[in-house]
């Protein structure tokens, strides 16, 4: 939808009934009648209007539902980025066509080919019919490929029967044939007259009312949600609970003149804001750390939301490490009957008997069970039940969660031995790894291994339980890979442990001498996925170079002379789209496909990520890779692949995000797979990938003073248990300008936007996403500066809450990802590119924005203290280089590096106790390690550097830089 569109604020309504359909009710001008044009024509003339207007912005919301229809395909590449692009009219469909088509051929032909074995999907055909809305989120995902894989090759992977049980969240609203190419809104039908003040007229879902309050926030619903059988003690407790927010929000609002304030930064690393909730919801609300909104107070409609001029989205790290984590097992798990929520803390309880859901507000029976609390062991106490007092929680799935028994968790792993590899080294590094972690790889007694190689051929091989020694079986044709023996290759890790130690010793030496210059990586894939059909499970590739032979083979694409050009920077796209239809035939086959890439030169990352991308997979690359010449990289790649080998993972995962009745999830970021509207499907999932949303508000939410947000993950475990994870969130709406403004969230709109921003870098061209970039902080800045702060003074004037948010964008501008006339190698940029697209927040603007200490003065004042060590707590610098200084030592935290810099008349004192050198001079250039020295400076040095490290999930490299690069 057309909004942002760069078009300055007034032609907003022009755009709008152009666009879309019931997208975009918030407009309120535009009268229903107009919200029903036919999609294509609709999309076709959005095309136009955006070909008009030049001004370069991120459509926060542009495609409504209607992305819906090309996200199938391929939400990650097409999907959001520039509105001429995207809306779907042409692109969209003809992707998201293709996808349907090729996904299901490919799904089809694999188990045709693949033969018995594949008793996958066939459970499902005869499940599907059975469990009525049981169903749960695997269902639909199977069930819609294996639907379309043998009817449509039309449009996206989607219609059937799932869909409009599950698929949107208002089964009653879908059309009951619901067309993806129609199916813009899944609200469409509510036609909420959006615009109107509303609010006090709205139905009021359960509002006993004490309304006429004049705090936008106090007002309607914590009556609802505050507590299960609110009492008017208790909500005037609530509402008191209110009373010291104003504070906070006037200073959020403070207007920050950037030409005048030059300490922006707060003396910690900054937090992301408080939803200004009670604090009984904020007790029991999603860790910002797994959940986050780039508003925490949600625009009551769509008209407020654009006249912000700040995006609406989600940044989900659905997977994370927890440290706790209430795992609930129980034979009903309670949802909403109607849109299938999850009960959880915000819903309210009528009485003992009957919740009302948070999201769509239904009134719904509590089941016998319920009535039990196993932790208080008691009865009578629905409210008190785990899932209604933990926002986080995992349930141990019933059979009704399943379309075929748990599968073994497999690892398949495929390894590039070309002489280019054999030169890089990293093989030995490789089989040193795995040997030592192997069993730490996640599984159980049933956990199945592989290993294939590959230069110029295909080298399986056999370590069935018995053989005295593994065998390789050699397949040379690789115009027609075939799978030499269907049950030696992949075996079980206990049965055959020896085996597998004795290929992992064996193998460096056995291609030691290869001169086989070529590489047949298509192929390649190609065999692993028909090794891994018929369990699904994880594929991990090695890669050193351009693929050459056979399927999927790349030409190099990178003129040198363009890497720091100002002007557009060319194929930052895939070259073949042999990857991404392998990717979702893997998908489709529940097969993860990790990459790492280990070259030296041009290798068309573009082209071979799609691999993962699309098979939601990670991505690595370690570019200048040589276990010699380049041991930091080496460093890294032995960190990274422990950090792999042993982390969780999750097997035949779907994640479906639901939302408050109103507000429309419209455009995914990350590594996966859509199956329907809003069904992510994940081959793989990894604590370690994050995910974002944006999202539109499709009907006004002045029915509700709260919106919540409910991600369910469904996966199955390592040890062959199905689990649902959900974490649920709440935001209050509001419905004034500066409201919204107070509870933005810099960082988490940062990052959005940069997502958004890679999409339209390759959508449309990588300097019209830099001038987006740029326009989101001069509309913000005007829109601010109009609509609330009443100054009339020069300048640029955010409000406190957004006055870093220049820096951020300028720091985005400098990324690899994003940035000309630096020269960068297409590869580093397109790797950047991923990284956005899949890290968490924090790991993210640590990239962005690294914190910078100064360590050689740190105090004991603020420090904290925690199991008798003493943390320093240094103040965070900007970066700029007058704030570094000869005489100190500055640590810069990057998320996966420390920088420890020392100035060149650093206190001798700090580089003898710290570093352990007696002066400037003798401390080595490549530096890598702090010592553990007895001093009480290396002691708290030592102890902040822990500090920091604990609260991420990988360890970090720390590298010692002298100052001489300055003289
Ligand atoms: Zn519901």
């Amino acid at each position: 939808m057309p909004t942002q569109m760069g078009a300055p604020l007034h032609q907003y309504n022009t755009f709008q009934p152009a666009s879309t359909t019931a997208v975009q009710p918030g407009y309120g001008v535009a009268p229903p009648s107009q919200l029903v044009p036919t999609v294509n024509g609709q999309g076709s003339s959005a095309h136009q209007h955006y070909d008009q207007s030049h001004k370069a912005s991120l459509s926060y919301d542009s495609f409504g539902g209607v992305t819906h229809s090309s996200s199938g395909g391929d939400a990650d590449r097409l999907s959001s980025g520039t509105p001429s692009t995207s809306v779907h009219s042409s692109p969209g469909r003809q992707q998201g066509m293709q996808y349907g088509y090729v996904a299901n051929s490919g799904a089809s032909s694999a188990s045709a080919t693949t033969s018995g074995p594949a008793a996958a999907p066939s459970s499902s055909s005869s499940d599907d019919d059975d469990d009525e809305d049981e169903e749960e989120e695997e269902e639909d995902e199977e069930a819609g490929g294996d639907t379309s894989s043998s009817s449509t090759g039309s449009a996206s992977p989607v219609p059937n029967s799932y869909d409009s049980l599950e698929g949107g969240n208002y089964p009653d609203s879908m059309p009951p044939s619901s067309d993806m190419t129609n199916q813009a809104a899944p609200y469409g039908n509510y036609g909420y007259p959006s615009m109107q003040p509303a609010y006090r007229q709205g139905p009021a879902a359960s509002r006993t009312d004490s309304s006429p309050s004049h705090d936008p926030y106090s007002q309607s619903g914590y009556q609802q949600y505050s507590q299960p059988f609110p009492t008017m003690s208790q909500l005037s407790a609530a509402l008191g609970g209110l009373s010291g927010v104003p504070e906070l929000e006037v200073e959020a609002l403070r207007p920050v003149n950037l030409l005048q304030e030059r300490n922006l930064l707060p003396p910690r690393p900054l937090e992301g804001p408080e939803p200004n909730l009670t604090p009984d919801l904020k007790k029991v609300n999603c860790s910002p750390q797994t959940f986050r909104c780039t508003l925490t107070s949600i625009p009551q409609t769509q008209a407020l939301l654009n006249k912000a001029r700040l995006p609406l989205g989600l940044l989900l790290h659905p997977f994370r490490d927890l440290q706790q984590l209430p795992v609930i097992t129980s034979n009903t798990i309670v949802r909403c009957r109607s849109c299938r929520t999850y009960i959880n803390p915000f819903v309210t309880f009528l009485d003992q008997r009957r919740w009302k859901c948070n999201l769509c507000y239904r009134v719904n029976d509590v089941p016998d069970e319920f009535m039990y609390n196993p932790v208080t062991r008691s009865y009578g106490e629905p409210h008190k039940r785990p899932e209604v007092q933990n926002s986080t929680v995992e349930f141990i799935a019933s059979s009704d969660y399943m379309l075929r028994p748990p599968q073994p968790a497999a690892y398949l792993f495929v390894l590039d031995v070309s002489h280019n590899a054999v030169e890089a080294g990293y093989l030995k590094y490789f089989c040193e790894s795995l040997l030592e972690n192997l069993d730490k790889l996640p599984g159980d007694t049933r956990t199945r291994v592989g290993f294939l190689t590959f230069d110029n051929t295909i080298h399986f091989y056999n370590l069935q339980e018995g053989l005295s020694q593994p065998q390789m079986l050699v397949v040379s044709d690789i115009d027609d890979v075939f799978i030499p023996s269907h049950d030696s290759l992949m075996v079980n890790l206990k049965e055959s442990k020896e085996l597998v130690k004795d290929l992992l010793t064996s193998l460096p030496a056995m291609f030691s001498q290869s001169r086989e210059t070529h590489s047949a990586l298509g192929p390649a894939l190609q065999a692993a996925f028909k090794l891994m059909s018929p369990t699904g499970g994880r594929v991990t590739v090695f890669q050193t170079q351009l693929p050459t032979l056979g399927a999927g083979a790349l030409q190099s694409r990178e003129d040198p002379n363009q890497r720091s050009s100002t002007k557009g920077v060319q194929h930052l796209g895939p070259a073949t789209d042999f990857y991404k239809k392998l990717a979702l035939d893997c998908s489709g086959q529940q097969i993860g496909v990790d990459l790492f890439l280990l070259s030296s030169q041009y290798a068309d990352l573009a082209s071979l990520s799609c691999i993962s991308r699309y098979s939601a997979g990670s991505i690595f690359y370690y570019p200048s890779f040589h276990y010699i010449h380049n041991p930091a990289q080496l460093e890294k790649f032995q960190r990274d692949l422990e950090r792999y080998l042993t982390r969780k993972i999750g097997f035949e995962a779907v994640m479906r995000i639901r939302c408050t009745k109103g507000l429309s999830i419209h455009t995914f970021h990350g590594n996966f797979f859509v199956r329907s509207t809003d069904l992510l499907s994940l081959a793989n999932v990894n604590p370690d990938s994050a995910f974002a949303v944006q999202m539109s508000i499709e009907d006004s939410l002045a029915d509700s003073s709260l919106a919540c947000f409910q991600a369910a993950l469904l996966y199955t475990s390592s040890k062959g248990k199905r689990r649902i994870r959900v974490h649920t969130m709440c935001l209050p709406v509001v419905n004034q300008l500066s409201d919204v403004y107070a509870g933005a969230d810099v960082q988490a709109i940062t990052c959005l936007l940069a997502n958004m921003a890679i999409d339209r870098s390759i959508t449309s061209s990588l300097s019209d996403a830099r001038d987006a970039l740029v326009n989101a902080v001069v509309d913000l800045a005007s829109a601010y500066k109009s609509n609330v702060s009443n100054l009339q003074q020069s300048g640029l004037v955010l409000p406190a809450a957004m006055s870093l948010f220049p820096v951020y964008i300028l720091s985005l501008l400098k990324q690899k990802a994003l940035r000309t006339g630096t020269s960068t190698r297409l590869d580093e940029r397109v790797f950047a590119m991923c990284e956005f697209k899949t890290q968490p927040l924090q790991q993210m603007m640590r990239m962005v924005h690294p914190d910078l200490y100064r360590l050689d003065n740190m105090s004991d004042q603020g420090a904290l203290h925690l199991n008798d060590t003493v943390v320093p707590q240094p103040h965070l610098l900007h970066l700029s280089a007058e704030r570094l200084s000869r005489d100190g030592a500055f640590l810069m935290d990057c998320g996966y590096v420390f920088y420890l810099w020392i100035g060149k008349s650093c206190n001798e004192m700090f580089i003898r106790d710290v570093l352990g050198c007696p002066n400037y001079a003798s401390i080595p250039p490549n530096m890598s390690h702090i010592p553990d020295l007895e001093t009480l400076l290396s002691e708290r040095v030592r102890a902040f550097l822990d500090w920091l490290q604990d609260n991420r999930a990988f360890s970090s490299m720390i590298h010692v830089v002298k100052d001489d690069i300055f003289s």
